[in-house]
């Protein structure tokens, strides 16, 4: 199937690369158009992907989520990454697969996707000695969690499972869960030279927190602006609820699952 500029389009997306071939030899043999973008996913017209997923799921192929395909952000790379991306994984490993499990866009911006995603055992026990690696990572011992930016994406690792919220596309997440599965293995691997920090520091700034406010300034939250709103929330002294818009608001929607997974995980 070829992608036409002026159509509409979404990707499936599937948990991981064998149910993805799964899913997409039933197309094949349905003789069902789409566009085979990775094991992970692919494009299908706007108008048939809720019969595609309907089909699917009748076939008991699993299903992580889908979101709209936006040509203009995959213009000229995109399908060139796609063709060079390879997975990574050995027997051996301490960290053996990731599964993705819900993926869906960003409510703040439909360009961006969110995603939850499982690993096949239990990493806390490692969590103090990523801690200790990962620059600028905040550890909350009580959850646990871990929380770091990369770029723009915010990341929680907890226990079993991966939070990645603003990531680019299903490309860009894989990408990103293969740094952070590699990380675990070379971290496990490592782990009697590296000395645990149990240290929960608070590396989010107030610009950061800022940055997924509303910023309107309206001051319903009793703060002159969001910035020092912002600054009373990291010091602990203001309260995420107490920012009604970002609660009331539906277009704030995402924003406001990242604020409550970022405070969680900083124990604020
Ligand atoms: S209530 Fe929210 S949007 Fe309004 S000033 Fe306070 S932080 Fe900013």
């Amino acid at each position: 199937m070829e992608i036409e500029k002026d159509k509409d389009y979404e990707i499936i997306v599937f948990p991981n690369q064998d149910e993805g071939l799964r899913a997409q030899r039933i197309l094949v043999e349905r003789e069902i158009g789409f566009k085979h973008i990775s094991t992970l996913a692919v494009v299908v017209p706007e108008k048939t992907y809720q019969d595609i997923c309907r089909l699917l799921t009748k076939e008991d192929a699993l299903i992580s989520g889908y979101y709209p395909f936006l040509y203009r952000d995959y213009e000229g790379n995109f399908f060139k990454t796609v063709r060079e991306y390879k997975p990574s994984g050995k027997e051996d490993d301490y960290l053996k697969s990731i599964t993705l499990c819900y993926v869906a866009p960003c409510m703040a911006d439909e360009k961006k996707i969110r995603l939850i995603a499982f690993l096949d055992r239990d990493i806390s026990e490692l969590l103090p000695y990523l801690n200790a690696v990962i620059k600028g990572a905040s550890y909350n011992k009580n959850a646990p969690t871990l929380t770091y930016a990369k770029e723009r994406r915010l990341i929680n690792l907890y226990n079993i499972k991966i939070t990645i919220a603003k990531a680019d596309d299903i490309i860009d997440a894989w990408k990103v869960l293969d740094e952070i599965k590699a990380l675990i293995n070379k971290t496990y691997k490592n782990k009697d030279t590296i000395k645990p920090s149990y240290e929960e520091k608070i590396k989010v700034t107030a610009l950061q927190i800022y940055g997924w406010l509303p910023k309107s300034n309206c001051k319903v939250c009793g703060e002159a602006t969001c910035l020092a709103f912002a600054c009373r929330l990291l010091l602990g002294e203001q309260k995420l609820e107490n920012c009604k818009p970002l609660f009331t608001d539906t277009k704030f929607a995402e924003n406001k699952q990242i604020m409550q997974e970022m405070t969680e995980a900083l124990g604020l």
